[in-house]
């Protein structure tokens, strides 16, 4: 497969604006060297301890879920290989800010050499466990989870603002995308089943 028959096939599953989006971020920057003939597969791939880089439709869902709009401050827990956190940023644009924090540290000094060939400057990467959320910045208009928790951890709830958004998947085993919406309380909506690595921390699973 190719980017663009990938992209052009998730037409009226994400919006178009995500579409756009992921057509001007080179996935092929954020994968392993020699996996970059796989970049554009709808598939997640290896990229070293253990961790994946998602699949392109599930960063796809999970960006169009959260309804991202420019000048947004957004938390994403489980930077990875910096791909999706460089979707955001796209999406969000140079008045936004993107802080994704990876508890791996070999993956966090990946993710910001990825970000900088790929010329992307407003995601700021930070070492450690994002299953307490990152207070420093708090609170976020939007939190975007890439690991699976037990449950909603609290803090996550706490650090987003009123009428913010988050999504996560939760679960042992079997795992469900929720979509989290503040207003006077929160609202959980279901999205569908999905498999994650886990989040593994204070409020996440233990090693
Ligand atoms: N968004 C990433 C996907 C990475 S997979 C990408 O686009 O490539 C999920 C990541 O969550 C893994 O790298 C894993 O190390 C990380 N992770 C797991 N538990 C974590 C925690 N408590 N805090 C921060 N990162 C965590």
């Amino acid at each position: 497969m190719n980017k663009k028959e990938l992209l052009e096939g998730m037409r009226g599953l994400v919006s178009d604006r995500v579409i756009l989006a992921m057509f001007r971020v080179p996935r092929e920057l954020f994968v392993p060297d020699d996996l970059r003939s796989k970049a554009y597969e709808d598939t997640p791939l290896p990229i070293g301890y253990g961790q994946t880089i998602s699949a392109p439709h599930m960063v796809a869902i999970m960006c169009s879920l959260l309804d991202l709009q420019e000048g947004m401050i957004v938390l994403e827990v489980g930077g990875g290989s910096g791909y999706h956190a460089a979707v955001i940023a796209d999406l969000i644009g140079a008045q936004g800010h993107v802080y994704s924090i990876e508890r791996i540290p070999g993956l966090v000094a990946q993710a910001r050499s990825n970000l900088e060939l790929a010329g992307i400057k407003n995601v700021t990467m930070i070492q450690g466990d994002g299953s307490i959320g990152l207070p420093e910045h708090a609170p976020y208009d939007r939190i975007s989870v890439a690991a699976a928790a037990p449950n909603v951890p609290e803090p996550f709830k706490q650090q987003l603002k009123i009428e913010g958004k988050m999504v996560l998947p939760v679960g042992r085993g079997y795992q469900e995308l929720l979509l989290v919406t503040r207003k006077n309380g929160f609202s959980v909506e279901q999205k569908m089943g999905v498999a994650f690595v886990p989040l593994v921390g204070e409020k996440g699973f233990k090693e």
